[in-house]
């Protein structure tokens, strides 16, 4: 039944079909959307490579590249699709859900916090200014502690946990990037300070420096705009991989990981993105974004030049461009 009610808003979103199989909705209308998108933001050349971390920089800031993953499994893709870029903050996503899954949403809200900080990614100032030194799992500090959460006595115990978590929703192999990592890693200072910091406020679950190396290396794993789609897809659906058909969390977490990528997704400009486009949203220091129709769809997009708060000018723009086509808006009123 929800399958169904699923493809109806399939159909409604993106042009009218009279099946409801398999291919419910109009395909090509949704190609066509992706084209559009595509076509309107390529030559856009406003923002800049991230360049606080080196290799971020050496980047082709040309690259461009969009993906859509329906609940129903199927996958739209235009521009540079086979382009591998670092995950960069949105791994934060996927390893909030591993420490849901383990430790239960409350421990989420309490040792780490769950609301927005309003300040950019990497603040300090946003640790002071809370009494209670709560962040939200998004920031750099909340990502940090979340790490430290994850079950596992050793390093290596700890790392094989996330990335075979991150395997799971992608449906295949990743791969660390070893110059963003040593990149990243050469460059780490301000993280250790906010992990110290952390820390000495007794915010901070396990050894600084493990949990910034592991935290490092997750935000340096290698994907390409459809495995990004492909992994978003699972909180699009509930929880359950649209093509594994395998449960990976349960549906109460996803609502609560949304809610925290609504509120805090794109950092201080969460409250806009929220206002003008209305969907969950993640983005990433290496360009990608990813954004959630809860019950119908996925979308990844990436491009490396990114706005003052470190999210992708294009990659914006285009998911912006396709929600809107697909009337996809979570505080939209559908009949
Ligand atoms: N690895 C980056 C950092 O720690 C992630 C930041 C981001 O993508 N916003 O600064």
């Amino acid at each position: 039944m929800k399958k169904i009610l699923y493809s109806l808003l399939l159909v409604l979103a993106f042009g009218s079909s009279t099946q409801l199989d398999a291919r419910p909705y109009d395909a090509a209308k949704v190609e066509q959307v992706l084209a559009q998108a595509h076509a309107l933001y390529k030559d856009d050349k406003s923002g800049a490579n991230a360049d606080y971390i080196p290799a971020l920089a050496k980047v082709d800031s040309e690259r461009f590249a969009i993906a859509v993953v329906t609940v129903n499994g199927e996958v739209f893709t235009r521009g540079d699709i086979n382009t591998r870029f670092s995950i960069q903050s949105i791994s934060k996503v996927f390893t909030l859900a591993l420490a849901m899954e383990q430790k239960g949403a409350e421990a989420i809200r309490d040792k780490i916090g769950v609301n927005a900080t309003g300040l950019p990614f990497n603040s300090v100032a946003a640790i002071e200014l809370n009494e209670a030194r709560a962040v939200n799992p998004l920031v750099n500090a909340g990502a940090m502690a979340t790490v430290s959460l994850i079950g596992g006595d050793k390093a290596e115990q700890k790392w094989q946990a996330i990335s075979a978590w991150y395997e799971q929703f992608a449906t295949t192999k990743l791969g660390v990037l070893e110059e963003v990592y040593s990149s990243e890693s050469n460059s780490n200072g301000h993280n250790l300070a906010i992990a110290e910091l952390l820390k000495s406020y007794g915010r901070f679950y396990g050894d600084v420096d493990i949990n910034l190396d592991i935290y490092t290396r997750q935000c340096s794993v290698g994907v390409t705009t459809k495995e990004l789609a492909m992994m978003a897809s699972v909180l699009a659906n509930g929880g359950t991989h649209p093509i594994s058909g395998e449960r990976l969390m349960s549906a109460d977490n996803v609502e609560r990981v949304l809610a925290v990528m609504t509120t805090a997704g794109l950092y201080e400009t969460s409250g806009q993105w929220a206002y003008t486009v209305g969907l969950p949203a993640k983005s990433g220091v290496g360009g990608g974004i990813i954004a959630i129709m809860p019950g119908k769809f996925a979308i990844a997009a990436f491009s490396p030049r990114l706005d003052g708060a470190g999210n992708s000018v294009r990659a914006q723009k285009a998911i912006g461009y396709i929600a809107d086509k697909a009337k996809a808006n979570i505080f939209s009123h559908q009949d």
